[in-house]
C-alpha cells in the first residue's frame, strides 16, 4: 500500500463523516489494483454519496435537498445496505411520510427485533428484575434517535441527514464500525415534512429575486409553524402523536438528539448541558447524561478546529412541551443542538462587531468556561452548518458507542427509581373522577397521557383513597410507574424558580412559559392522593372514551333540550346546524325528567331528519338529551349560524394557526381572509363574525415591510383594512379580538377601556402562567362554563373601564360612541396564580379579562388572554365559540 493511499485512508478516518473524495484517490495512478479492491469489497461500491444522488454536495451555497429527494435518497440506502432498514413514523398533517432510517452493524440489523424488545422491556423495571437487567445492559445495544428541524426554516440538518446516513452505512474506519457495533442510530430525516416542502418551495420559488432567504408569508405547518415544537405532550398535531407513538411504544431510545438553528449573529454552535431551571420531577441522573454527552459532542467540535461552540446557557428544559424535553420524563436523556443559520440556504456575512451575547450563560460576547473560542465573525455558509451538525453526532455517537452498557444500565434504573418513588407515595396517585363538568376535555386528557405512555386504570368497585370514598368508573393513575416523572409534570401546580439577581434587575425568565398544569388548563377535576391506598380490582385504559349519555323522555317531542356543559356542548351545536336543525340557548333553567338543566343548554325543536344526530350527540358526546311535550319555551336566544371570517396576516401568526385548528377540531366553518379582503370592504355582506389573532396592533395594520416579501403580502391590513373593520361592526358585524389584538379594537373604536396589563410594564410579570378566572355562566359568552376557572397568560391584557366623560371618548368627528359594555370574565380576586409565575398580582387581581362592548349594531368581543393557548387551554375555548354562536 502506497504512501498517498494511506495518508487518504487516514484523512478518511479522521473525517469519517466527510464525503469521501473518490476523485482524490483516482489521482493516484499506482494504486489502481488496491483501489479496486476497494472498490469491489460488499456494498460500498454501490452506494451513491448525497453528492451523486441529489447532484450537488449538500450545503452548496443556494441548493436544497427536496423532501421527496431524501425520502428517495433514504429508500436507496436502505436498499442498498445491510446496516440499513427504513421505516415509517407516520403520516403528517397534511399526508406526507416521515420516515426514520435505522441504521447499526448488519447483524445488529438482523437481529434487530429482539434488539427491540429487550429495549421495551429495560423500559419498564416492573417486569425485568435488577439482575436480568444487568445481564441484558452487558450486550445490549444503545439506541440513539436523532431528528432533523421539527422548525422547518432550520433546514440545514435535514441536508446534513443525508451526508449521515452514508457515512453510517458505507464507512468503514474503526470508529464508525465500533459504533454501529454499539449503538442502533435511527435518524428521522425529516421531523416536519410538510413543511420542509413550504419552506424549499418558497425559498426556490424567491431564489435570485430581492427575497431569496427572507421571511415566508405563512407558517411552516398547516397549523402550528414554530409551535409544532411546542406541542409534544399536548399532542394536538398528527407529527407529535407520531413520534410519541414511536418514541415511547415502539423503539425508546435512550438518547434522543433534535437539531435546530438559532440567530445568524451569536455563537455558532450550543450544546448541552443546557441552563437553569430544571424540573424537579427528573432523575438528576438525566441532567448528568445530558451534560456528558453535550461535551462529547462539543469536544469533537473543538477537536476538529469548528469554533463558537457554547454550552450551558439561554436554553432551559424546564418546560416539557419540546419534542426534545417531553421525552425527559420517560427517562431518555434529551439533547439540544442549535448552530448559527443562513438565510435558509444563502451565505451570510457577519463581521467581528455584529456578534453578541445577551442572554443568559453569554452576557457578552468574549472567551470563557463555557465557550471558550468565539467565532470571530466572517463568511457563514448552509455547509459550515452541515459540517458542524456532523461533528456534533459524530462527537455523540463516539462517546454513546464508548458508554453503551451505562447509558442502557441508566435507563433501567432511573425507570426502577421512578417506580420505587411513585410506590413510595407524596403522590401515590392521581384520581380522575367520572362526575366531570366537560366529558369531552375529560377524554381529551386521558387520552394524551395514554398516548404519553402514561397507565391509567379504571376501578371496577368503588374504594377510598385518603379517606374519600370513589365510585365504580373512578380512573385511577399510580405513580409506581416508570414514566411517573412525565405525567407528574403535566399534572401538578409549577411554583417556577424564577427569580431576580437584585430586586430591580431583569427577571430570569423560562425560555418558554413558566407554567402548564394541565387539569387547570383543560378545566377536568383531577384528584392528587398522597398516601397509598388499597387498589380496587381495575382494568388498564387503552385508550379513554366518553361515557355515554342517553335521550330521555319523550320519542316524538315537541323539543329536545341537550345539556351543553364545555366543549362537547359546542361540537353539539355544529352537528345540530349541520343537520338542518334550529338550535337555541335556554336563558333559564329547565327541569324535565327529574333533571335541571342549566341557562345556557341547548333547546331545539323536534325534526325527524335531526333524530339520529340528537341521538349520536348523547351517544358521543355524553350529553344528556330529553324529548319534552309542547312548544319549546319562550325564553330562549337564538344561536347564530355565523359566516366566521379567521384573518390570516402574512406575517407567519402561530396564533392564527392555532385558532383554525380548534375551528376544524370542533366543526366551525370559517374563511380565511388575507389583507386585500379586509381591504377591499364590504366584509359585511359577507360575513357575521371577524376574529383578529393574537398579534400587536403595529403588526397587524403594518405587516411585513416592502422590501422583506414580495408586493402582495407586504403591508398589512393597513388604514383602509381598519376602516373597513369599523363599517363591519357599526353595521352589525361581530369582531373578537384574541390577547393583543383587543389593543387594537381598543384604540380603533375608542372603547373606554385602559389595558392595565400593558400600561404595568415591568411591574406585572406574567411569563406564561395559570391564571384564576371567574366567569358568570348565566352569560350567553360563558355558557357552558364553569364559575370558578382557570385562564392561560402570557404577557396577555387586563382590562378597566375609563370613567364616562360625557360623551364616551373625547375625540370627535370619526368617534364611535361605545353604547354599552358587559365584563363577562375577570381575574380572581386574590391568591390569582395557580401554576407557574406572577409578579404584580394586585395590577391585574379583580380586573376584566373578557369584554363585550355594543359598537352600532355590532359588537366587539375582546378577549383579553389567550383562550384558545396552543389548543392547550379547553377550560377557556367556549369564550371563542360563545363569542361566534353569539354572532349573526
Ligand atoms: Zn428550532
Amino acid at each position: 500500500m502506497s504512501r498517498a493511499f494511506t495518508l487518504s485512508f487516514a484523512s478518511f478516518v479522521v473525517k469519517p463523516f466527510g464525503i469521501i473524495r473518490m476523485v482524490k484517490l483516482q489521482r493516484v495512478g499506482a494504486l489502481v489494483v488496491a483501489i479496486t479492491v476497494w472498490l469491489t469489497l460488499p456494498l460500498r461500491a454501490e452506494i451513491p454519496s448525497p453528492e451523486e444522488h441529489f447532484g450537488f454536495r449538500m450545503g452548496t451555497d443556494r441548493q436544497l435537498a427536496s423532501a421527496e429527494g431524501i425520502e428517495q435518497y433514504f429508500e436507496l440506502l436502505a436498499t442498498q445496505s445491510d446496516r440499513v432498514r427504513l421505516v415509517d413514523v407516520g403520516l403528517t398533517t397534511e399526508g406526507h411520510r416521515t420516515i426514520a432510517a435505522i441504521v447499526s452493524a448488519p447483524e445488529n440489523i438482523r437481529n434487530l427485533e429482539s434488539i427491540r424488545a429487550a429495549n421495551m422491556r429495560l423500559a419498564d423495571p416492573r417486569t425485568l428484575g435488577p439482575d436480568e437487567a444487568r445481564r441484558l445492559a452487558a450486550t445490549q445495544k444503545t439506541v440513539v434517535a436523532i431528528g432533523a428541524s421539527i422548525h422547518a426554516s432550520e433546514i440545514g440538518a435535514t441536508q446534513a441527514a443525508n451526508e449521515l446516513l452514508y457515512t453510517l452505512a458505507s464507512a468503514r474506519d474503526p470508529g464508525t464500525l465500533t459504533v454501529l457495533q454499539n449503538v442502533v442510530v435511527i435518524v428521522i430525516p425529516l421531523l416536519n415534512p410538510d413543511g420542509h416542502r413550504l419552506v424549499t418551495d418558497w425559498y426556490n420559488k424567491n431564489k435570485g429575486t430581492p427575497f431569496e432567504g427572507g421571511p415566508m408569508p405563512w407558517l411552516y405547518h398547516k397549523y402550528a409553524g414554530h409551535d409544532i415544537n411546542r406541542d409534544a405532550f399536548m399532542m394536538n398535531l398528527a407529527e407529535n402523536r407520531n413520534l410519541a407513538r414511536f418514541l415511547y411504544t415502539s423503539w425508546h431510545p435512550q438518547v434522543f438528539l433534535t437539531m435546530h438553528q438559532m440567530e445568524e449573529n451569536g455563537p455558532r454552535f450550543f450544546v448541552p448541558p443546557n441552563t437553569d431551571p430544571i424540573d424537579l420531577n427528573y432523575d438528576p441522573l438525566i441532567w448528568r447524561s445530558a451534560a456528558f454527552l453535550g461535551d462529547a459532542m462539543a469536544m469533537e467540535l473543538q477537536r476538529d478546529g469548528h469554533t463558537g461552540v457554547l454550552s450551558n446557557a439561554k436554553y432551559d428544559y424546564y418546560w416539557p412541551g419540546f419534542e426534545d424535553s417531553a421525552p425527559l420524563g420517560h427517562n431518555t436523556v434529551c439533547l439540544l443542538t442549535e448552530v448559527a443559520s443562513v438565510d435558509i440556504a444563502s451565505p451570510v456575512t457577519i463581521t467581528a462587531n455584529e456578534l453578541r451575547g445577551g442572554f443568559k450563560g453569554l452576557t457578552d460576547y468574549r472567551p470563557q468556561i463555557n465557550f471558550p473560542q468565539p467565532w470571530p465573525g466572517g463568511r457563514w455558509t448552509l455547509r459550515d452548518i452541515v459540517d458542524y451538525d456532523l461533528s456534533a453526532v459524530r462527537g455523540l455517537l463516539t462517546a454513546t458507542a464508548a458508554y453503551r452498557e451505562q447509558l442502557v444500565q441508566n435507563f433501567y434504573d432511573m425507570g426502577r427509581r421512578a417506580v420505587e418513588s411513585g410506590a413510595r407515595g407524596g403522590p401515590f396517585a392521581f384520581i380522575i373522577p367520572p362526575e366531570q363538568h366537560d366529558p369531552h376535555t375529560t377524554a381529551k386528557l386521558e387520552n394524551l397521557l395514554i398516548d404519553g405512555a402514561i397507565e391509567i386504570h379504571r376501578a371496577l368497585e368503588p374504594f377510598r383513597a385518603d379517606g374519600e370514598p370513589y365510585p365504580a368508573g373512578t380512573d385511577i393513575i399510580f405513580l409506581a410507574q416508570p414514566y411517573r416523572a412525565y405525567v407528574k409534570t403535566l399534572l401538578e401546580r409549577q411554583t417556577y424558580p424564577g427569580h431576580r439577581a437584585t430586586a430591580s434587575g431583569p427577571a430570569d425568565r423560562p425560555y418558554d412559559v413558566a407554567g402548564w398544569t394541565l387539569p387547570k388548563q383543560m378545566g377536568v377535576n383531577v384528584v392528587t392522593v398522597d398516601r397509598s391506598f388499597e387498589s380496587p380490582p381495575t382494568s388498564r385504559l387503552s385508550g379513554a372514551t366518553i361515557a355515554p349519555a342517553a335521550v330521555w323522555g319523550e320519542r316524538k317531542p315537541g323539543y329536545w333540550v341537550i345539556e351543553a356543559n364545555g366543549n362537547g356542548g359546542a361540537i353539539a351545536v355544529n352537528r345540530l346546524v349541520a343537520a338542518g336543525a334550529v338550535p337555541a340557548w335556554s336563558a333559564i333553567p329547565i327541569e324535565t325528567g327529574g333533571f335541571r338543566y342549566e341557562p345556557g343548554s341547548i333547546v331545539v325543536p323536534y325534526l325527524k331528519t335531526a333524530e339520529s344526530t340528537v341521538a349520536s350527540i348523547a351517544r358521543e358526546l355524553g350529553l344528556r338529551v330529553d324529548g319534552v311535550k309542547g312548544k319549546p319555551p319562550q325564553s330562549v336566544r337564538p344561536i347564530g349560524r355565523a359566516r366566521v371570517a379567521v384573518y390570516k396576516p402574512w406575517t407567519e401568526n402561530i396564533d392564527e394557526g392555532w385558532t383554525r385548528w380548534l375551528l376544524d377540531q370542533y366543526e366551525f366553518p370559517y374563511t380565511s381572509i388575507t389583507d386585500t379582503d379586509i381591504r377591499a370592504g364590504n366584509l359585511r355582506g359577507r360575513f357575521d363574525a371577524i376574529i383578529l389573532p393574537n398579534s400587536s396592533p403595529d403588526r397587524l395594520v403594518s405587516g411585513y415591510p416592502a422590501d422583506a416579501v414580495p408586493a402582495q403580502y407586504a403591508g398589512g391590513m393597513t388604514a383602509a383594512g381598519i376602516d373597513a373593520i369599523k363599517t363591519f361592526v357599526r353595521t352589525g358585524g361581530t369582531l373578537i379580538c384574541l390577547s393583543q389584538s383587543s389593543d387594537l379594537a381598543i384604540a380603533a373604536f375608542e372603547l373606554p377601556i385602559r389595558d392595565v396589563a400593558r400600561e404595568a410594564d415591568d411591574r406585572l410579570f406574567v411569563p406564561g402562567s395559570i391564571l384564576k378566572l371567574e366567569v358568570d355562566p348565566s352569560k350567553p359568552l360563558a355558557y357552558g362554563m364553569e364559575p370558578h376557572t382557570a385562564a392561560f397568560f402570557a404577557f396577555s391584557s387586563a382590562f378597566d373601564a375609563i370613567p364616562a366623560r360625557g360623551s364616551a371618548n373625547g375625540h370627535g368627528g370619526d368617534a364611535v360612541p361605545a353604547v354599552g359594555m358587559d365584563t363577562v370574565a375577570h381575574y380572581g380576586s386574590r391568591d390569582v396564580l395557580l401554576s407557574g409565575w406572577l409578579e404584580g398580582e394586585e395590577l391585574i387581581a379583580g380586573r376584566a379579562a373578557v369584554v363585550q362592548a355594543s359598537v352600532g349594531t355590532g359588537h366587539v368581543v375582546l378577549l383579553g388572554f389567550p383562550v384558545q393557548h396552543r389548543g392547550q387551554s379547553h377550560a377557556t375555548f367556549r369564550l371563542l365559540f360563545n363569542a361566534i354562536f353569539t354572532a349573526r
